[in-house]
């Protein structure tokens, strides 16, 4: 699966980075950056989580 981003929604609470450390990253500038651009099958649950939890909707996953 693929994580997409909705940049024009993401406002860099942090909300995905907390659940799913490694993958979600908000930098020093307030930017969330994807540290993979594939879900691992092993880390596929946490991404559903962090998905669910963004409260801007900016995430989503794709095959
Ligand atoms: S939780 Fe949503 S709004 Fe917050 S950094 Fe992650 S993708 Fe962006």
């Amino acid at each position: 699966m693929r994580i997409i981003v909705d940049r024009t929604r993401c406002t860099g609470l942090g909300m995905c980075e907390s659940v799913a450390p490694g993958v979600f990253e908000v930098n020093d500038d307030g930017e969330m950056e994807l540290r993979t651009a594939t879900v691992p099958g092993e880390r596929l649950a946490e991404v559903e989580q962090a998905v669910a939890c963004c409260p801007n909707e900016a995430l989503r996953l794709a095959p």
